[in-house]
């Protein structure tokens, strides 16, 4: 998506009488396999200030997930009917033929709640919305501590085909590029650690209690 259009649609979207206004956001982003879904969840656990931006994704639904709460799983048609409408406010063709993005209703769902949203999105998708929300959001890069063990840790998550693995761990590459672009980096090394390290970054940028 074009960054123009991009800025245009978010700043439609907070400008205004939005109760989201002044209202901060968390992007998590990591390479496939780096734990970021279980940080996330976790995170969710924990605070009832934040809500799940639930994306839209062309890739089939694995065994545990459940569609409009992981995902909203859209066949290809239905996706470039949304793009076409203009639903997203991101979306990227992360691997080829799998296309993900985020919905503005999702966003309004949330801003609903009075909540703030936390994505969990690709590398340029979260350098698409920081760059549209600049410090209203914080971008968390969460880093596997080496390639081997986070090639090990997808292998063992077994939900990808080969196929599939290759082509996540192809894209490892460029995704590690990224790092430098974000606010935060949380290497995720000892879950337990990690986990801990991200409740302190939320309380931190939201202001919260300990
Ligand atoms: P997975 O297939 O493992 O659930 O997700 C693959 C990648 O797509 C992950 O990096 C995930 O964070 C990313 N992703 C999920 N939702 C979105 C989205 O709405 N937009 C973008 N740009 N990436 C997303």
């Amino acid at each position: 998506m074009s960054w123009k259009r991009l800025k245009n649609s978010l700043l439609t979207l907070f400008s205004g009488k939005s109760n989201q206004v002044g209202k901060k956001h968390i992007v998590f982003t990591a390479p496939s396999g780096a734990g970021k879904t279980t940080i996330v969840r976790h995170l969710l656990k924990e605070f009832d200030e934040l809500d799940f931006s639930v994306s839209a994704t062309t890739r089939e639904k694995r065994a545990h997930e459940t569609d409009g709460k992981d995902y909203y799983f859209l066949t290809p048609h239905h996706f470039k009917t949304k793009i076409s409408n203009g639903e997203f406010v991101e979306y990227e063709e992360v691997y080829t033929d799998q296309f993900y993005g985020t919905l503005f209703s999702e966003i309004e769902r949330i801003e609903k709640l009075g909540k703030s949203i936390v994505f969990d999105i690709d590398v340029e998708g979260a350098v698409s919305i920081k760059n549209a929300f600049a410090d209203k959001v914080m971008t968390v890069f969460i880093k596997p501590p080496s390639f081997e063990i986070l090639k090990q840790r997808l292998i063992d998550r077994n939900t990808e085909s080969e196929a599939s693995l290759k082509k996540r761990l192809k894209r490892v590459e460029k995704e590690m590029t990224f790092e430098s672009k974000f606010d935060q980096t949380l290497v995720n090394d000892l879950l337990e650690v990690a986990l801990e390290e991200a409740e302190i970054i939320v309380r931190n940028f939201l202001d919260l209690d300990s």
